[in-house]
Formats: C-alpha cells, sequence, structure tokens
C-alpha cells in the first residue's frame, strides 16, 4: 500500500498560508484517474457499464461534475442529494434513486428529475401510485436474506433493514407490470468496504441468476442489474485494494455463460460505488496545537471527531502521515485526539508515531470519502473546508469553511 502524500511539507506549508486547517484535500488527478481505470474495467458489458457515485460518499458539487464528465451518473437517496446531481446538470436517468423509508416529496422529486426509482420496499408501489403516480422504469432492491448454502460469504442480510424479499420481488414485478411499467431493473447492496473481491462476483451471479427466473416465469424484459456499491478500501497498510479486473472478469464470465443468447443478452450492468472512486484520494489536514502527558502521550490537534466521524464512530484505522518526517522512525505511541467533549474523539488510539512537536501537520488518510460528508456540528464545532489539489499544484477552494454565523443561521436572537 502506497502511503506517499502528494504533497510534501513545503507545498503543505504553502497552501496553509491561505487556508487555516482543518481542511480536507482531495486530490483531483488521483480521483480522474481511478474513476477512469474503473469505467474501462467494466468497458466491455454489452449493453453498457455506468457507476452511479454515491453522492452521500462525498457530496460536493464539484467533485460530482468532473465525474459527472468522465461519464458517471449520481446514486441519490434525499432531497439535498437530488438537488445536487440536479444542479451539476445530470438528468433522467443519469439519476440513480436509491432511498429508504422515502417521504414523497423526494420522490416528487425524483420523478420530475426522470431519476431512475429504486424502491426499497413492495409497499412503496402502492405510496407512489397514490401519490405523483407510477414511472414507465423502476427497480427493485432484493435482500436475499438467509442464503442458500455456499453463499455464505454474503453475510447476514436478513438483519438489514433493506430491500424486499424474493417472494416480494416476483409480486412487485407482476404487480407493477399490471399497472403499466414496462422497464425493469434489479438491485441489491447488501454489504459496505468490502474488500473480498469474490463478493462483487457473487452478487452478480446472484443478480443475474434472478433476472433470469424473473423474467421467465412472469414474462418481463430487464434492462439492468444494479450491483449496488461497497467496494472497500484498504485503510490499513496490510490490506490491499479490490482487483476490478479480476470482479470483471468473473463477471463477465457468468455473463456470457448464462445470458449469451438470451434476450436478457446486453443487460446493462450498473454500480453505486463512493468510498472506492475518491476515499483514498482525501486528506483530513490538520495540526498539532497541544501535547499531554498523563497515563497516556497525547497529541491534540485542531481537527475533531466532528471533520471526520469514522474513527470514533466505527473505531476506523486511518493511516497518520507526519509531512517532513515520513522517514523518521516510529519511536513514540501516542494518542491523537480532537477537542470534542466526548472520550470517543480520537483519530488515532496507540499509534507508533515519529516524535510530534507543535505545529507540525498531522495529515490523516483516506478521507476522500465519508469523511467531511459525515461532518456534524456537536459541541458547536464548525465543519472544516474542501480543497482540491490541481495537477499544477494550485489548490481550489471547492468548500469554504463553515462560520459561527452559519452556526448560528437557524436561531432568532431577536425573540429571546
Ligand atoms: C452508501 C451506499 C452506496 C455507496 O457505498 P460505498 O461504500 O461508498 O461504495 C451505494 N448505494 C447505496 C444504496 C448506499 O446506501
Amino acid at each position: 500500500m502506497n502511503r506517499s502524500l502528494p504533497f510534501s511539507k513545503e507545498e503543505i506549508t504553502a497552501i496553509n498560508q491561505n487556508h487555516p486547517t482543518p481542511f480536507h484535500i482531495y486530490d483531483q488527478k488521483a480521483i480522474q484517474k481511478n474513476a477512469e481505470a474503473f469505467l474501462n474495467a467494466f468497458a466491455w458489458a454489452p449493453g453498457g457499464f455506468r457507476n452511479y457515485f454515491a453522492v452521500k460518499a462525498l457530496p460536493n458539487p464539484h467533485i460530482l461534475k468532473m465525474l459527472h464528465s468522465q461519464g458517471m451518473g449520481a446514486d441519490c437517496s434525499s432531497m439535498a442529494e437530488l438537488i445536487l446531481a440536479e444542479k451539476v446538470g445530470m438528468r433522467g436517468e443519469e439519476i440513480m434513486f436509491t432511498s429508504n423509508d422515502t417521504p414523497m416529496d423526494e420522490y416528487e422529486k425524483a420523478l420530475e428529475l426522470g431519476a431512475v426509482i429504486n424502491l426499497d420496499d413492495i409497499s412503496h408501489l402502492d405510496f407512489i401510485k397514490q401519490g405523483p403516480g407510477l414511472p414507465e422504469l423502476l427497480c427493485f432492491r432484493y435482500n436475499p436474506g438467509p442464503l442458500k448454502e455456499g453463499n455464505a460469504i454474503i453475510g447476514s442480510p436478513e438483519e438489514a433493514k433493506y430491500g424486499f424479499t424474493r417472494e416480494q420481488l416476483k409480486e412487485g414485478y407482476r404487480k407493477a407490470s399490471a399497472w403499466g411499467v414496462t422497464r425493469f431493473g434489479l438491485h441489491t447492496m447488501v454489504a459496505s468496504n468490502e474488500l473480498n473481491a469474490d463478493y462483487f462476483i457473487e452478487t452478480a451471479v446472484l443478480l443475474i441468476d434472478l433476472v433470469k427466473e424473473i423474467s421467465e416465469e412472469l414474462d418481463i424484459n430487464f434492462e439492468f442489474i444494479n450491483l449496488g456499491g461497497g467496494i472497500g478500501i484498504p485503510y490499513k497498510a496490510e490490506e490491499k485494494a479490490v482487483d476490478l479486473k479480476y470482479v470483471s472478469a468473473g463477471i463477465k464470465k457468468y455473463y456470457s455463460k448464462i445470458l449469451s443468447g438470451t434476450k436478457l443478452d446486453g443487460i446493462k450492468i450498473y454500480m453505486e460505488c463512493g468510498r472506492m472512486v475518491t476515499g483514498p484520494y482525501g486528506y483530513l489536514v490538520t495540526k498539532a496545537i497541544h501535547k499531554k502527558d498523563t497515563y497516556k502521550h497525547y497529541i491534540g490537534v485542531d481537527a475533531c471527531m466532528a471533520d471526520l466521524m469514522r474513527p470514533g464512530l466505527y473505531g476506523a484505522y486511518h493511516h497518520i502521515t507526519i509531512p517532513g518526517k515520513e522517514n523518521l522512525s516510529e519511536d513514540h505511541t501516542y494518542d491523537v485526539v480532537g477537542s470534542l467533549c466526548e472520550n470517543n474523539d480520537k483519530f488515532a488510539i496507540n499509534r507508533p508515531l515519529p516524535l510530534i512537536e507543535a505545529d507540525d501537520f498531522i495529515v490523516i488518510h483516506d478521507t476522500g470519502a465519508h469523511g467531511s460528508a459525515m461532518g456534524f456540528n456537536y459541541n458547536g464545532k464548525l465543519r472544516p473546508a474542501e480543497l482540491l489539489l490541481m495537477e499544477d499544484g494550485s489548490v481550489k477552494e471547492i468548500r469554504r469553511k463553515e462560520t459561527i454565523e452559519d452556526y448560528f443561521a437557524t436561531l432568532d436572537f431577536a425573540t429571546l
């Protein structure tokens, strides 16, 4: 796993002159290169391949616009995410609306945009029919539940709140078809941050078998299978990225075997990956402001869990680099902590690092997805800026830091 930074200590010091820490910085060229490799890996798909970037992973219009220009769509699950996709110029079937527990106004907005509607539950057929009315194209989200033997790799989907049962799928397609829906898709997503490549082949096998079975049984046609997101990234040094070429080859083999020569030959393949598209190419840049020695050694930084929730929320590992000290031995053991009045506000626990001094930059890796996006305001902490590091080394501010005025904007002190 390559742990080098796309900037030197001198470069980040120069960026810091105009942009106070903490901020997230995204490597534009690396995101583009990775997106291109991803799309190329599936270029064989006879009917086409599309990744709908999961907006929740990095809901910044500059990033969405860039990915859109490379051919990606947007996977949305809320009003704000639909509006973001609309604002960057995405239209119609470039938008996938994979939501759950969905309010009516969000269905109305998705239908107005012509988005692909991916239903989470069979009862939503009636819900939409009684509201704005059903579209011509519908996708259903499958929850495979307790699986048959030999498919243990998929874990325990029966514990997940999402999706239709197998019986509900058939009933749903039958009902939708009777109500005039003519175009269909099938979706599933039952894991997150998964590094086992075979898992994604298994998911495709499951969906290919199922569209074949349902299309024969109900005499309906399917336009796409949507394998969802969930491709993991190697947060830890010993982990390895998912080999997309291997996944692609595995899917291709089964697709050809089962579908070639049938009326489903040419069915499109969709995904909704967020994390693997941008995750490894974002960095939270913060500074050491305090050093505290009690029962343990602490480094207090000027960022907190409000800037990056994953370590506090899931105990997730995020690699840390001290620019300029990459080659020093990691002979100190620190807890790297933020300022929230919450003891789980720690970016790292018992982490071997080189000696850290006041004003050292502390760079936290892999914050390009589910990082800034999960920001929150607990303790009145303000959300950080987002910067885009351009190929020529310049920096574009793509989200300004929140201000105290933003924080107080929903309060009316005049009515005290
Ligand atoms: C979160 C989510 C994704 C994206 O997941 P990643 O781990 O970022 O790839 C895709 N689809 C749905 C329905 C999701 O909830």
